[in-house]
């Protein structure tokens, strides 16, 4: 069970100088305004009788992508100066990262280069080309790919987008904070999916700013949960990469974290842990109750309510964050077969 402590929390946000505040958030809403979905934010009766209190899902998967990434990544192309926009892009993700990256350049007419190892399955590289991004195939490790963006980054003078750590991509995630509270004025509880922590810090610092009473729950796997792991040690910690349902959010924080590990060990209520089995039902509960495909990260806030992880004392918002998933694993999950 959850205790919830925002009393503490918010007191000593008041004292801590953030690196990410709501005026951002509030630039970057206004600046991707148009270039992304204000998506929808549903009622679901299964999940409110489940917890005893109002559940609402906000639906990230309508994104163009498929997930909130978007958001992110459009902030900081938007605000890149004409001459870093000419030169181009590069990031080493090909996950929703890299889709959003390679979506919102195209969009811009900006060129984007996405560089990835020779292991990345065919299906993925061929999903980044058809966003529109030029792929390098390079090396054969994420190491390789991401030593690459680098000395494109020094050679050519490519713009690296990173995938959370940084204040004009926290900011863009975070709007999603704004528009929660412009549909649920009275909430009470925020469960959001947590990796790097760009999601859960970004609309942390929109909901503590607007409404300090609500909590923030970060949701994360037990298979690798890096920032559970870095707040608990404060300091960015290595945890070990094990397969997971919840493929988006694996991944560590980044040794020179500047960022999300501020934001979230300051502004999160609480982190909980999901076993494998407990987001296989998450996935299958979107599927058969609310009619919708979602990926393990999309489906963890879902999994957490269900299984009774999480104690929410009044209206609660839950980031449904992405629906990318491979269709066979999908079948097979939602037919009841487990990780
Ligand atoms: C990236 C991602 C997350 C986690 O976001 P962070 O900012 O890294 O914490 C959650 N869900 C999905 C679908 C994602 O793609």
């Amino acid at each position: 069970m959850t205790i919830m402590k925002s009393e503490t929390v918010h007191r000593s946000a008041d004292m801590v100088l953030l690196p990410v505040t709501l005026a951002d958030i509030e630039g970057a809403s206004a600046r991707i305004d148009g270039c992304v979905s204000r998506t929808p934010l549903v009622r679901s009766n299964s999940l409110s009788n489940c917890a005893g209190q109002s559940v609402h899902l906000k639906l990230e998967t309508h994104q163009p992508i498929g997930a909130f990434k978007l958001r992110g990544a459009m902030n900081a192309i938007l605000s890149l100066d004409d001459a870093q926009r000419r030169r181009g892009l590069v990031t080493a993700s090909t996950g929703n990262h890299g889709r959003a990256v390679a979506y919102a350049a195209r969009e811009l007419g900006v060129p984007a280069t996405v560089c990835m190892s020779s292991l990345v399955p065919a299906n993925k590289v061929d999903a980044i080309r058809a966003l529109g991004a030029e792929v390098r195939i390079v090396g054969s490790s994420q190491d390789d790919a991401q030593e690459e963006v680098e000395r494109l980054v020094e050679e050519r003078g490519l713009t690296s987008i990173p995938p959370f750590d940084n204040v004009d991509v926290v900011a863009g995630q975070g709007t999603i904070g704004l528009e929660i509270l412009e549909d649920i004025p009275d909430l009470a509880a925020v469960l959001v999916p947590l990796s790097g922590g760009g999601l859960a810090g970004g609309i942390a610092v929109a909901i503590k700013a607007l409404r300090p009473q609500a909590c923030l729950v970060g949701i994360s796997m037990e298979r690798g949960a890096a920032m559970n792991a870095s707040i608990a040690a404060g300091r960015p910690m290595a945890v070990r990469e094990e397969e997971t349902l919840a493929d988006s959010l694996g991944g560590g924080i980044g040794f020179n974290n500047r960022v999300t590990l501020a934001l979230c060990s300051t502004l999160l209520d609480d982190v909980i842990l999901l076993t494998e089995h407990e987001i296989a039902e998450g996935i299958r509960h979107a599927w058969h109750q609310e009619d919708l495909t979602v990926e393990g990260a999309g489906a963890v806030g879902i999994a957490a309510i269900l299984a009774k992880k999480v104690e929410v004392s009044g209206p609660t918002a839950i980031i449904v964050s992405g629906a990318n998933i491979d269709p066979k694993l999908h079948q097979r999950i939602i037919e009841g077969a487990e990780a």
